[in-house]
């Protein structure tokens, strides 16, 4: 039994668990990946306070030597839904066991978003990835292209340009959602060239992708060679399997209030599986002190 279950070790489970500890209550990180969540694909991490560069899988590496080193415990396993006990105190279910706790905090942050083509699925590993600096290498000295209009897609188009021959980043809309000064960076790359205003339509293959059509805002259709294709056109939140005991909006992200309580005593969400406007790394750490000093609270509410 322990106090305080968090579901993911993203920044916001990672950060929820070093302020549960600090608590002094006893705390539970389950995770079925690697620790470190979304942030440990991002090559350059520039806009977290007081820290002007740092690499994604180094600010993972810290904070999860933060959170053991205060003692909170990791299992890797899956969560795979929730039960609420007679006495009120949760069980989360998960594919080796289940876990007991006083209070849950799910911070099970959300998946990349696919481009629903024929063929896609099939073509991961070959030619097709969700995340440039795992797979970048591959691609060294060839072409490649990458799909979105937001900061992934500006990051790995900018990561990509040093590795590959030749870039393109292929948006849907005119205008890019990426911030501005990462799109002024994008422009001094001699290698990268944007397309704008395209979908890409069909994935062409002989067992590798080797090229992509794309529809083009007047309808026509074009195509291009490519040895890799970067997908970066968002993420779907993970709540699924706890939607029971969660008021979800209509895109999936769980409803919770300023201090990250949900509908359900005990439960509480963070990080980018909660519906807020800006998901972003420092609010994901906001997040999980917040929900881990609401756990906490909740705990000695039951003990009157
Ligand atoms: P995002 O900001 O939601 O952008 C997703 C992009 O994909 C949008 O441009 C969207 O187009 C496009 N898109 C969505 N569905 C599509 C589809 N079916 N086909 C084609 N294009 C599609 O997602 P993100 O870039 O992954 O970023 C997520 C959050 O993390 C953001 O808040 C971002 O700022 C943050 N982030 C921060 C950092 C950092 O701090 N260094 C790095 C990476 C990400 P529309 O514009 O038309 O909607």
């Amino acid at each position: 039994m322990y106090d305080i279950i968090v579901v993911g070790a993203g920044t916001a489970g990672l950060t929820a668990s070093i302020y549960a500890r600090r608590a002094e209550k006893s705390v539970l990180i389950i995770e079925s990946g690697a620790y470190g969540g979304q942030i440990i694909s991002t090559p350059d991490i520039e806009n977290y306070p007081a820290e002007a560069h740092i690499a994604g899988y180094e600010f993972a590496e810290k904070l999860y030597r933060q959170a053991k080193d205060l003692g909170a415990v990791f299992v890797s396993d899956r969560a795979t839904g929730l039960e609420k006990n007679e006495n009120e105190t949760f069980f989360v279910k998960s594919l080796k066991s289940g876990y007991a706790g006083n209070a849950v905090i799910l911070a099970t942050g959300s998946k990349s978003r696919r481009l629903g083509l024929d063929g896609e699925d099939a073509l991961i590993g070959r030619g097709i990835s969700y995340c440039a600096t795992c797979d970048g290498n591959f691609f060294r000295g060839k072409t490649v292209a990458v799909v979105g209009g937001g900061n992934t897609a500006a990051g790995d188009a900018l990561y990509l340009s040093d590795i590959a021959s030749k870039v393109y980043l292929i948006h849907r809309r005119e205008s890019f959602r990426a911030d501005g000064a990462a799109v002024d960076r994008l422009k001094k790359r001699e290698n990268i060239s944007f397309i704008l205003g395209a979908r890409v339509t069909k994935l062409i293959a002989d067992r590798r992708l080797e090229a992509i059509e794309m529809t083009l805002s007047d309808g026509r259709t074009s195509t291009i060679g490519v040895s890799g294709l970067f997908v970066a056109i968002g993420r779907i939140p993970e709540n699924g399997p706890f939607a029971d005991w969660l008021e979800l909006d209509a895109a999936g992200y769980a409803v919770s209030n300023e201090n990250c309580r949900t509908k359900t005593p005990g439960l509480f969400v963070a990080g980018d599986c909660r519906a807020k406007e800006v998901r972003q790394l420092v609010t994901a750490a906001a997040d999980g002190a917040v929900a881990a000093t609401g756990a906490v609270n909740f705990i000695s509410s039951l003990k009157g």
